[in-house]
């Protein structure tokens, strides 16, 4: 069993590896890795697709309009931005925007996985296609699923899977705000549910004895945690 604050110093060891990643070409082009924010024991994590302009400038997430949507949105169903975990599938900024390409969303899916693997929420909403294909490990797209809460095994646990049209594209379309604001309402009650039946833990037999592990590379040159990001979570 991990305390709150156990988990949120293991999110702090990820973090610092995530600041320091060089797996893509992002890195090379990236202000700030856009980590996530919010809280380490939340029991409802949001997944949106890559940092913009105004989140590669300020290291956090959903900072533009995106994000005022979904603090708006959040604050109908009773909820802060400091009480859930929002994050994205890539942690850089793809130049001008562009879509995410598979490996850069490759690169970056083990901290995602970490992610949910710390947090344990019980709820996750992937926000548009990008984030829940990849969690779903299949292409059906947002139109589709999005409002259809299903139980998904992630990081070795069982969570409530959310999909939701991603606030960004329904800032342009009022009837997919109003499908979205539709679904949003239904969070409460998927969240009263609590985390769905576990998978059976299987008693594994003794790991065999290994060569010593390689050591783990150097950390890029580290500059100050950025406050804003790290006191978030
Ligand atoms: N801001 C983010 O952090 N993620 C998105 O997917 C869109 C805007």
């Amino acid at each position: 069993m991990t305390t709150a604050a156990e988990r949120r110093e293991l999110l702090k060891d990820v973090y610092e590896r995530a600041r320091g990643c060089t797996r893509c070409p992002l890195h090379q082009t990236r202000t700030n890795v856009v980590f996530g924010a919010g809280n380490a024991d939340a029991d409802l994590m949001f997944i949106g697709e890559a940092p913009g302009a105004n989140e590669d400038r300020m290291g956090l997430p959903f900072v533009g309009q995106a994000g005022k949507l979904l603090d708006k949105l959040l604050a109908e169903i009773g909820l802060e931005r400091k009480e859930v975990w929002i994050c994205n599938v890539l942690k850089c900024r793809p130049p001008d925007n562009r879509d995410p390409q598979p490996n850069e969303i490759e690169s970056c899916r083990e901290y995602l996985l970490s992610q949910v693997e710390l947090i344990e929420p019980v709820v996750i909403c992937t926000l548009g296609n990008f984030s829940t294909k990849l969690l779903r490990a299949d292409t059906t797209g947002i139109s589709r699923l999005h409002g259809q809460a299903e139980t998904r095994i992630l990081a070795a646990r069982a969570v409530r899977l959310y999909p939701l049209f991603h606030p960004a594209a329904a800032l342009y379309t009022p009837s997919m705000l109003e499908t979205l604001r539709t679904d949003f309402q239904r969070l409460p009650e998927l969240l009263a549910l609590g985390p769905p039946e576990q998978p059976q833990v299987v008693e594994l037999l003794p790991e065999p004895e290994l060569d010593e592990p390689e050591p783990e590379p150097p950390l890029e040159a580290t500059e100050p945690v950025p406050a804003a990001q790290l006191g978030l979570f």
